[in-house]
C-alpha cells in the first residue's frame, strides 16, 4: 500500500504547517479550516486506518492523541474544543490514516466536519 498523505507529511515529503511534534504524534494544521482553529493531530504510526482500530489497538496512544488536542486548544484557542475523528467513508472520513480533528475557538454550534 502506498504511503499515506499524512505520513508523506510526516516525512516532510511535501509541506505542511506542523504545530508540535513528538515521537508518537505530529499536529498540522488543517489545509481547509471548517473552524478559527483547526488542526489535525495524527499518530506517526500508520496501520490504524481509524479511531475504532487504534483504540482497539493502541489506547495509550489514543489518549496521548486526545492530551495532544488539549494542549493545542490551550495553546492556541481557549482551551475548550471539538475531537472528530471521521470513522468510514459514509462518514465523511478521506484518509485512511486515523487522525483526530481539532476544532476551536467560537465554533457554531452544529459545526461538523465534512465533505
Ligand atoms: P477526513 O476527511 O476526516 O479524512 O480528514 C482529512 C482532512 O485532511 C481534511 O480535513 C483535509 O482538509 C485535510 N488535508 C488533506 N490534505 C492535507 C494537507 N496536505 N495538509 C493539511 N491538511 C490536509
Amino acid at each position: 500500500m502506498s504511503a499515506s498523505i499524512f505520513t508523506k507529511i510526516i516525512n516532510r515529503e511535501i509541506p505542511s504547517e506542523i504545530l508540535y511534534e513528538d515521537d508518537r504524534v505530529i499536529a498540522i494544521r488543517d489545509i481547509s479550516p471548517q473552524a478559527p482553529l483547526h488542526l489535525l493531530v495524527i499518530p506517526k504510526a500508520e496501520q490504524y486506518a481509524n479511531v475504532a482500530e487504534l483504540a482497539a489497538g493502541d489506547p495509550e496512544l489514543l489518549a496521548a492523541m486526545v492530551a495532544t488536542a488539549q494542549r493545542l486548544a490551550e495553546e492556541h484557542a481557549d482551551g475548550e474544543f471539538r475531537l472528530i475523528f471521521n470513522t468510514g467513508a459514509g462518514a465523511g472520513q478521506t484518509v485512511f490514516h486515523v487522525h483526530a480533528h481539532v476544532l476551536a475557538g467560537g465554533l457554531q454550534e452544529g459545526t461538523l466536519v465534512g465533505n
